[in-house]
């Protein structure tokens, strides 16, 4: 084995192997990847190799069709058989709200170019005949779902790493991992010691192993999983192949196996293996077969497919495979760890082991994944994914793998786990809760503690009365909303603004002043909304989306301050509530001496001040496009601060308000948020933020490719609609059409209480831009009329907010 290599990659699953392939692909040399066993000897020998494009996050389902489209290619260089077979597969639904579903899910396709056909039940059982057709209501048909080989493609992507250079060596396990002082990695293996520029963990069943090596605890967890094949059916004996198919209310998913079929269950009573240390000497191996286990799913499945209990089983399989807590892979480089990536809690290593190994290798090559990977960014994950959080989440994931998620529903699993000094006081107060990264947040406010549930749907909820009740507080007198779930920094240090100058597009605030920012990428697209709130010459505060605090952080450590400026992240040690209405000035003022006036303290103004007894730090701003102030406390002071602004606010009318009402009206101000309108595949011209781009400050990153953007205008724009809808309003993902073809899609939508409307916000190519008619948006599968509106419904001159 060499001494030195550019990347050694750990792990010869198809994931790792398609790592080394995608390197190899960019033109890199001198990789090494270092395998304990046999190449696929992990969880990848084992799986039923079937392959779908669906994916809830479009732009995962963008690389899994990536993926599917690459096998031909690989063949092709490698020489290598991957067994690829594609009859399409098919959905089925049992019930109308499934058939829903599988409705959202065409219309989310439609803009991502899938053709997916619906159909019903009859055609269902004609193009699928081992069903009982009186078990479902129709079905969703995709042409491009099939399976592979495993084993085949796993050394297709080896010998096209091998042909394009690589080194593979098997049978040497990486017992270590030591950072070297210049940045690089001595990996220290049973066959000796490699020193690695760069290295990746795509150690599969032992990414979490490989993880502590380095002093990381990654957020992964094995299932067991099982399925099973029958012997051969009389009935498919020269007949063309079987679809695949989703049986959801069996949570089976089948396919054909020779003569034979496979099926597979996601059961509820999934069962985690290893859940602390994953034994080394696990190596090509198999679980004991647990039939009683999936009993449940099977009773339905020789139900639904009567035919399969007509003959025996021929073969069981019960084998593990690693899951992340939201059940989508953990991508890319680790914060406070040079050169080191990773690649692992990939659950679907044949519809996602393209796409992974692409994205990971652009990253590494050209510092950017060239695509929006939010979704699978390890960064999304915090020091509160520790092991039982992951354990409990990734089992309710698994146990829920089939199951319809409503754009409503909050899930249970993990609960409470992070919360604000508040939280009994907004629970005793009705509050319905949602969770977000651990946090508990209040998303409305019910009459009583009986009532303080919500109903999960498609359609408006029992919560829909309430959030207009809360909404119309906010337009008429004033509300109160927490808004700790903010992320938090703090930077100090002579050279403060000189450093955030470069690293935010807008210009740093004076003293006493708040601006909003977009942070660029070297592309000049959007990583980042804050605002920068500066308390004195020296001391700034950025306040940003709180899912994206460790991203930032990583993205800070390669741009990061120079010596004497300190940045420190500060999310829980402040903690807010806010102030929105046109009483809110009043009531702050009979609680403090400083004068709120607006001629004293106007639009994004910030300052310390006393509230009663309680030192805050106040900025003038509004989310909800009413007069606003967010009040900001350390966490020992936030009961008292609650307690004063609920006695002072009796007067004035003051309603406690959740999320769901904030985010309904910001969209009726047309603002947009973090992961939603702003995400790394927009410029800050096209999603409406150019005017917070400074080009006269200097230089700044990403600010040529932003002026560019400019200058062209971009290729999208973001815009408002009001959708004549019914009951349903949109949620995001719907597609946008116009003249009869899509032509774009919604990032959120919301029914406004304040404008009576409902709407949504999406992104359309912005020569389209100018028109104002021929839209329709597709809700539930049935094209409503939309109207763009040229500008926001809710008072787009912000007099409300600025008066
Ligand atoms: C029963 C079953 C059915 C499945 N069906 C499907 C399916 O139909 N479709 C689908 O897409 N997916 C399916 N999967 C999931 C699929 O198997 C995984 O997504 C995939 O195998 C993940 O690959 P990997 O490369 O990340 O992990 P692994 O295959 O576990 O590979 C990791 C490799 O790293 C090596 N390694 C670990 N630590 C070290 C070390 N310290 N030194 C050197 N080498 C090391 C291991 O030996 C191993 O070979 C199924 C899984 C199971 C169990």
């Amino acid at each position: 084995m060499k001494s030195d290599a550019r990347v050694v990659v750990i792990g010869g699953g198809v994931v790792g192997t398609s790592v080394l392939y995608h390197l190899t692909k960019a033109g890199w040399k001198d990789l090494l990847l270092i395998e304990r066993g046999e190449l696929t000897c992990g969880s990848t020998w084992h799986a039923a190799g079937g392959m779908h494009t669906l994916n809830g996050d479009p732009n995962v389902a963008r690389l899994q069709q990536y993926t599917i489209n690459l096998y031909k290619e690989l063949e092709r260089i490698s020489g290598q058989s991957c067994g690829l077979h594609m009859p399409g597969g098919i959905m089925l639904a049992g019930t109308r709200e499934r058939f829903d579903w599988l409705k959202m899910a065409q219309a989310r396709g439609r803009y991502l170019g899938m053709e997916l056909e619906l159909i019903s039940a009859e055609e269902a059982a004609r193009v699928f005949p081992i069903i009982d057709r009186k078990y479902f209501v129709g079905a969703l048909l995709d042409p491009i779902e099939g399976h592979i080989d495993p084993y085949g493609v796993t050394h297709a992507y080896a010998k096209a790493a091998q042909i394009g250079g690589a080194q593979i060596v098997r049978h040497n396990r990486v017992v270590d991992l030591k950072a070297r002082a210049d940045g690089s990695w001595d990996v220290i293996t049973e066959g000796g010691t490699v020193r690695a520029e760069q290295v990746v963990n795509a150690a599969g069943l032992w990414a979490r192993e490989v993880g502590r090596m380095v002093g990381l605890e990654l957020p992964v967890l094995a299932m067991q999983h099982q399925y099973l094949i029958t012997e051969d059916l009389p009935s498919l004996k020269g007949q063309k192949e079987l679809l695949t198919a989703i049986d959801f209310e069996g949570e089976i998913y089948t396919r054909q196996e020779r003569g034979g079929v496979l099926l597979g269950t996601y059961e509820r009573a999934g069962v985690p293996w290893s859940p602390t240390e994953t034994p080394w000497d696990f190596t090509q191996s198999l679980l004991p077969e647990d039939l009683e286990r999936i009993a449940p799913s099977l009773e339905v499945g020789f139900r639904h497919f009567p035919t399969l209990a007509e003959v025996g089983i021929r073969k069981v399989v019960n084998g593990p495979f690693t899951f992340a807590p939201d059940g989508n892979p953990l991508v890319g480089p680790i914060r406070g760890l040079r050169n080191f990536w990773v690649a692992c809690g990939v659950m679907a290593g044949f519809s996602q082991g393209g796409g992974v190994g692409l994205t990971l290798s652009q990253w590494m090559v050209e510092g950017d994944p060239g695509a929006d990977v939010w979704a699978m960014d390890v960064a999304r994950y915090g020091d509160w994914a520790t092991l039982a959080y992951t354990n409990a989440k990734v089992r309710e994931n698994y146990s829920r793998r089939f199951c319809i998620r409503f754009p409503n529903e909050e899930l249970p699993a993990a609960r409470p786990l992070r919360t604000t000094p508040v939280y009994e006081r907004l629970q005793a107060a009705h509050a319905v809760f949602g969770e977000y990264c651990g946090l508990e947040h209040p998303l409305w406010f019910a009459h009583s503690a009986k009532e303080a549930h919500e109903d999960i749907t498609f359609h408006r909820s029992n919560a829909h009365p309430h959030v207009a009740a809360e909404c119309r507080a906010v337009h008429e007198a004033v509300g109160l909303l927490e808004i700790s779930n903010y992320g938090k920094f703090e930077v100090t240090g002579a050279g403060a603004e000189e450093w955030l100058a470069r690293v935010m597009a807008n210009r740093v605030p004076k003293v006493g002043r708040i601006a909003l920012t977009p942070m660029l990428n070297e592309r000049g697209k959007l990583i980042g909304d804050f605002t920068m709130s500066r308390l004195t010459e020296q001391r700034i505060f950025l306040i940003c989306t709180w899912a994206a605090e460790v991203y930032y952080r990583r993205w800070f450590e390669r741009h990061p301050p120079p010596t004497g400026v300190t940045l420190r992240p500060c999310a829980m040690e402040y903690v807010g509530l806010s102030l929105a209405g046109p009483r809110a000035r009043a009531l702050l003022q009979g609680l403090t001496r400083t004068d709120l006036s607006s001629a004293a303290f106007p639009f994004l103004s910030f300052r310390g001040m006393d509230i009663g007894m309680i030192p805050a730090l106040v900025g003038r701003i509004s989310f909800t496009g009413e007069l606003g102030y967010e009040i900001w406390v350390t966490s020992e002071y936030q009961r008292a601060l609650y307690d004063l602004l609920i006695a002072e606010g009796r007067a004035h009318g003051l309603r406690l308000v959740g999320g769901r009402a904030l985010n309904t009206m910001r969209i009726e101000k047309s603002f947009g948020t973090w992961a939603r309108e702003y995400r790394p595949i927009y410029g800050p011209h096209e999603a409406g933020l150019g005017r917070f781009v400074d080009f006269d400050k200097g230089d700044f990153i990403g600010r040529a490719a932003a002026l560019e953007e400019q200058q062209s205008g971009g290729a999208l724009r973001l815009v408002t609609f009001t959708i004549d809808a019914r009951d349903a309003d949109a949620a995001g993902d719907e597609p946008i059409w116009h003249d009869s073809r899509v032509v774009g899609w919604v990032t959120s939508g919301a029914y406004g209480h304040r404008t009576q409307r409902s709407l949504a916000l999406g992104y359309i190519p912005a020569p389209l831009a100018a028109a104002t008619e021929g839209f329709e948006i597709e809700l539930l599968g049935e094209r409503r009329r939309a109207q763009r509106e040229s500008a926001a419904v809710l008072d787009p001159a912000g007099t409300r907010m600025r008066g």
